[in-house]
């Protein structure tokens, strides 16, 4: 079976007579412990079926050690939350849904939380404790495993990539084996496996660092001209701890800013009326034209727990549009505004199939394969409509545009650029696959997306 892209929901008899594949029902009762054969087959957008209905669900590690024994090919599952076939396997997937433990090490300033943690969970878990992580992606939906395994980020100059806070995995290799990777005791080694792209193993637990809690105000400002980026980028990037620019491509300019400052305690939280021209909003907004505002975080300035102000997206609400594709390529910081005036002359192919463009900054980092590998990045992100067969055909033209700029796609959403020029963009790629082949020397946890985009030319 392969993993259709775009594909709309359809139920699992039509799937499977469509595909022309059969899974015996007699096969799925010879797995192991904890297997679900009835897990959730699409991902979260919706716009991929997965290519097997085999999902393992295991309990504890010794499961997981179990399943990853018995399966010769094998991807782990987060919250399925990736728009294109990185999580996807023709034979198996395991989900770590079960394992949720979270556990606090106030002496080390850490905490370590089981591979089925997410963000949502963790998040007033630990501040509720004092503490707080340097950042969040645009939402708290997505687990913490799956996040680093494709470098999520959030927006900041000086905030890396939620990754960039892992001081410890412990993963399941090939051999059914547990390895434990800590930042004192494999340096270099630990750089190259966090984000494994789930070519690694299975990751158990990860182990992040804290901070102590912190508060921060958001607020929206309207309508800011692009013209202002071209001599003060770095200012309004720097303007926040998170600042995040939204448009649509259209009358060159940011239909929104979002300013997400940090408030030391007595820190005045004083918003100018104007902020380079864009008028400060008195109302809440939701990123795109037309959605309600009640999903997302609170605006206007009113100061909250890091956690519910980082993400644009409340925990218990439908993030984003919800039946969306997402696309975003990250070019050098110092060439940011160069790159979006070359994506701005597709404006008039990209706006009707475009939710929402969002412009966010992150620090360069030394993970062999974050898109901010020692390279301080913007990145352009496009939340599209549901329409691949157009959107398809827009993004290689976006693609042409950027390769000036070596663009970085992210890991997790859509892309056309050809693998030997995505592999060009990685200077530590053939460490990072002798680091696979060194625990995988089989290719059991490589797919279709990592043997087309890493193992292809
Ligand atoms: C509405 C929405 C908003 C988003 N916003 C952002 C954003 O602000 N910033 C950003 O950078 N991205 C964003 N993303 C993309 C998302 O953060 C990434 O795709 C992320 O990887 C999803 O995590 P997941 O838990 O859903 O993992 P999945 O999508 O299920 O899997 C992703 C990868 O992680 C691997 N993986 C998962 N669990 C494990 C494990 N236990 N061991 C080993 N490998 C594992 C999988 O094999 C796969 O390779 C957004 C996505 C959506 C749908």
């Amino acid at each position: 079976m392969r993993a259709r892209i775009g594909a709309r929901s359809m139920d699992k008899r039509e799937f499977l007579k469509a595909s022309g594949a059969v899974v015996a029902g007699s096969m799925l009762s010879h797995f192991v412990a904890g297997q679900e054969p009835t897990g959730p087959r699409e991902n979260w957008a919706g716009n991929l079926t997965y290519s097997t209905d085999r999902l393992h669900m295991p309990g504890s590690v010794e499961e997981v050690r179990q399943v990853v024994k018995s399966c010769s090919k094998l991807r782990a599952l987060g919250t399925r939350h990736s728009f294109n076939t990185i999580a996807d396997s023709t034979q198996n997937q395991i989900s770590l849904k079960r394992l949720d433990q979270i556990a606090l090490d106030e002496k080390a300033r850490t905490v370590t939380v089981g591979a089925g943690v997410t963000y949502g969970k963790l998040s007033p878990y630990i501040d509720d404790r004092g503490y707080a992580l340097h950042n969040l992606a645009s939402l708290p939906h997505i687990s913490v495993a799956g996040a680093i395994a494709t470098a999520t980020h959030g927006s900041g100059v000086h905030n890396g990539n939620l990754a960039t806070a892992i001081a410890g995995l412990e993963v399941v290799t090939a051999d059914g084996e547990l390895l434990a990777l800590s930042r004192e005791k494999d340096g270099e080694r630990l750089l190259g496996a966090v984000v494994g792209l789930g070519g690694l193993g299975v990751v158990t637990s990860v182990t992040l660092e804290l901070q102590p809690s912190f508060q921060v105000a958001q607020s929206v400002y309207e309508h800011l001209s692009l013209d202002h980026l071209e001599h003060h980028f770095d200012e309004i990037f720097s303007s926040g701890y998170s600042v995040s620019l939204f448009t649509d491509w259209q009358h060159h300019q940011a239909t929104q800013v979002w300013i997400k400052r940090r408030l030391a305690p007595g820190d005045k939280n004083d918003w100018q009326p104007e902020f380079f021209g864009a008028k400060l909003a008195t109302e809440k907004l939701h990123p795109i034209a037309g959605h309600e505002a009640e999903p997302c975080t609170e605006q206007r300035g009113t100061p909250g727990p890091w956690y519910e102000r980082l993400p644009h997206f409340r925990m218990n609400f439908t993030p984003s549009s919800g039946r969306e594709l997402q696309t975003e390529y990250f070019v050098p910081r110092d060439r940011g505004y160069e790159a979006i005036l070359a994506v701005e002359k597709l404006r008039d192919q990209i706006t009707p199939h475009l939710f929402i463009t969002e412009l966010r900054t992150i620090a360069a980092d030394n993970l062999w394969m974050s898109m901010a590998y020692q390279r301080p990045s913007l990145a352009i992100h496009f939340t599209w409509k549901p329409e691949w067969p157009e959107v398809s055909k827009i993004l290689p033209l976006i693609e042409k545009q950027l390769e000036p700029f070596d663009a970085r796609p992210h890991w997790g959403k859509l892309f056309t650029v050809p693998p030997a020029r995505l592999q060009a963009q990685y200077a530590r790629l053939s460490d990072f696959k002798a680091l696979l082949k060194h625990h995988d020397p089989e290719g059991k946890f490589r797919n279709e997306f990592l043997n087309k985009n890493l193992y292809s030319s």
